[in-house]
């Protein structure tokens, strides 16, 4: 393997002793490649830079100058602060920063400063930055000739992320200096043929660098970004596609033999039409099942869009086989539920359901074990934990796992350990937009069911203020007198003064207490020990209890279509996937719902509410959830801290996600461990970037 120059230390850069290449060190920057892709975080240009005579007080503005002169003032109250008056061909202005005398030392006369706030008025027109950069140091330049104000003209200014130990015109200056070698440098690295940069709209990589250090407009920058986003799509596409082609090509599947023996009784007993996505989806699961290949694929489908019916065909397609299916649900309740639905599917047609959860006891569990390990059990439902452990199959083909967005990062299914491996299905109740699915489970096939069964009537949702709560109180007492069963939901469990958020616990008391004397009133949290937690949640699904008092846990909760209320408190503390979640806890029977969301809300917060209220497509909410969160939030900090895309932008660039996809596919699908010459340099790069993660294969 060739040796990049870019992988030496940033030390042997010009203009990098020890002592900075430590500093640098501090902000992740350790090889001469990271300086180069330490990009801008963000640029200025002529259109967003103002004149500084032309600035009113209440203007949101950016300007840029040099300090004329600066220093401390102290005030009466003994604050002390920083002022630096600055200037551009047209006027000058003061920029303050109180409480931070240290300034007097970085900000200096001479120097070319960016600013960024609001123009004020005190003792005339004032700037306290919200944020600002030293684009270049007095120091640096030997003193700063008056009247130069070239570079506060015309150009696009840069600001990079910066620290105290290495200030923004140090980056700068260490940029200009090696910026040419590094760019012939990157030049080798560049996997992609003119003809492919082409097809795909992206500029060659030296370029894509060289527009993001120094961008000759706005739109340059832009093309630069694209390419740089284009390569963090396609290397991730690629590491998926070499893991999906380990899990479902290089291993022994099982080719599913249908007769239709099971299939077709379940179609006639289940008194109502699958829908068309449900079809469509169950093609696509057959086809697998039924391919040499081995099955690895997730089903995405919107709270109550019938995704368990899904998985019940293709057990049966898998039983029809003469192999075994399992059902794993991430609680007990949910373990038992799914058995019951089963129990009464199948058990017509001769088939009997298995459960296995801590709460099967001992004698059960042997017969259970017994009938799983000699064949003669077919489908078992039961937790994640107990099936994945102890239990031998004779005959394991098809593994399904219900709501698997409860466990984050995906596990490593020992079941999968087998030879043949079973097939396997993943569900997931929280969607999440198509392009975010690629970028996170890219080695799985995805399905989505994007279509509710008929006739399900939404679910009115209302936001109310706090100030209106009496207005929930009467929906809920009158749903009450109707025989109904409500939710109210808390986002704490305990008194926390600070945030005087309603808690769970002291508001159970207040309400069984006065608000709803009349009715059996329980509380439901995450601190309650399991047993006890069970017990509620029974009782709730039982109708010995009217009013659920909870927290966030009953999220993924049971399906209780008795109860036509959720009323959430403090609701500007949840996501908005977590609203939409708890709104699918009702709504599940053929009366009318109500979800009531109490807050006092603006901003962000209110802008979830808005979105909220407006819509109940689950997909929908998920792809606002992701403009206004950012890819970051969903990918967690997984690669050593840093974000997984730096560059791509989930919502920006679907057709960059599309292509990288498809062209990693098939660039897998030819030459699965990059082994051809003309792959060489994809190779290097894809292990540089997830070689922990990735385990291809060597020559010989
Ligand atoms: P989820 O996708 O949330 O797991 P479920 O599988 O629990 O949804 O289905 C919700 C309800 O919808 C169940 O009561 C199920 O019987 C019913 N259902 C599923 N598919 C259809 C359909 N095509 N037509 C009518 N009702 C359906
Ligand atoms: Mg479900």
């Amino acid at each position: 393997m060739s040796f990049s120059r870019l992988d030496f230390p940033v030390q042997y850069l010009k203009g990098v002793g020890p002592r900075r290449a430590e500093h640098l060190a501090g902000m992740d920057i350790r090889k001469a490649r990271d300086l180069l892709y330490h990009v801008p975080r963000r640029y200025e240009d002529a259109s967003t830079v103002q004149p500084v005579a032309g600035l009113e007080v209440g203007d949101s503005a950016v300007v840029v100058g040099r300090v004329r002169s600066s220093g401390v003032i102290p005030t009466r109250k003994g604050l002390r602060i920083f002022q630096a008056v600055i200037e551009d061909e047209t006027g000058h202005i003061t920029c303050a920063w109180p409480g931070q005398p240290w300034l007097d030392r970085r900000i200096r006369k001479g120097d070319l400063l960016l600013a960024a706030g609001t123009v004020r008025f005190f003792h005339g027109r004032q700037i306290q930055p919200r944020e600002f950069a030293i684009l270049e140091s007095g120091r640096a330049r030997g003193g700063a000739s008056e009247g130069d104000d070239a570079g506060t003209r015309g150009a696009i200014f840069v600001v990079y992320p910066a620290s105290e130990a290495v200030p923004q015109w140090v980056l700068r200056q260490l940029l200009e200096r090696n910026l040419t070698t590094l760019l012939r440098q990157v030049e080798e690295e560049e996997y992609l043929s003119p003809g492919e940069r082409r097809e795909i709209g992206v500029p060659g990589l030296a370029e894509a660098l060289s527009s993001l250090h120094a961008p000759k407009s706005l739109e340059d920058a832009e093309r630069g970004r694209r390419r740089l986003a284009w390569d963090e799509l396609h290397f991730l596409q690629l590491m998926h596609a070499h893991a999906r082609h380990r899990s479902t090509t290089a291993v022994n599947g099982i080719r599913f033999g249908r007769t239709n023996r099971l299939i077709r009784p379940l179609h006639e007993s289940l008194g109502f039409r699958l829908t068309d996505a449900q079809a469509r989806v169950l093609r696509e699961i057959y086809a697998d099942m039924t391919a040499d290949r081995r099955m690895n694929r997730m089903l995405q489908g919107d709270v109550g869009a019938g995704k368990t019916i899904v998985a019940v065909f293709a057990m049966m397609l898998a039983m029809e086989g003469g192999r075994q299916a399992v059902l794993m649900a991430p609680t007990e309740l949910l373990a038992e539920q799914h058995a019951r639905s089963l129990q009464r599917l199948l058990g017509p047609l001769g088939v009997e359901t298995l459960l296995l959860t801590g709460r099967t006891d001992a004698r059960e569990r042997a017969r259970v074990l017994a009938a799983l390990a000699d064949g003669s059990g077919l489908v078992v439902t039961g937790t994640h934990a107990l099936i994945q452990e102890t239990v031998e199959f004779a005959r394991l083909g098809l593994v399904v796992v219900d709501e698997q967005h409860r466990f984050g990062v995906r596990q490593r299914m020992v079941l999968s350990q087998r030879d043949p491996t079973p097939d396997t299905l993943i569900m997931s109740a929280t969607p999440i937009p198509r392009s975010l699915a690629l970028a996170l489970y890219g080695d799985l096939d995805l399905s989505v069911l994007d279509e509710l069964p008929p006739g399900r009537k939404p679910v009115e949702t209302r936001w109310l203020r706090p100030s209106r709560r009496a207005e929930a109180y009467r929906l809920v007492r009158d749903e009450l007198a109707r025989g109904r069963q409500v939710y109210v939901v808390y986002p704490l469990v305990g008194e926390s003064d600070k945030l005087r958020l309603r808690s769970a616990t002291e508001e159970w008391e207040r309400l069984r207490a006065e608000e709803f004397p009349d009715f059996r009133v329980g509380l439901l949290h995450g601190q309650l020990p399991g047993e006890e937690r069970d017990a509620v949640m029974r009782a709730f699904l039982a109708g010995d209890l009217d009013v659920l008092v909870a927290t966030s846990v009953v999220e993924v909760g049971i399906d209780v279509s008795n109860a036509t209320v959720m009323l959430i408190e403090n609701a500007e503390r949840f996501g908005l996937s977590q609203l939409h979640q708890l709104r699918g806890r009702v709504g599940r029977g053929a009366d009318r719902s109500y979800c009531v969301a109490i807050a006092d809300a603006e901003d962000a917060a209110g802008e979830r509410l808005r979105v909220f209220r407006s819509t109940h497509d689950g997909f929908a909410i998920a792809r606002a959830d992701l403009a206004m969160r950012g890819e970051g939030d969903f990918f967690g900090s997984r690669q050593h801290g840093r974000p997984v895309l730096r560059f791509a932008d989930l919502t920006l660039d679907q057709d960059l996600m599309r292509a990288a996809r498809e062209r990693a596919r098939a660039t897998i699908d030819r030459d699965p461990d990059l082994l051809a010459p003309e792959n060489a340099m994809r190779r290097q790069l894809l292990t540089g970037r997830f070689g922990d993660r990735l385990q291809l294969r060597s020559v010989g």
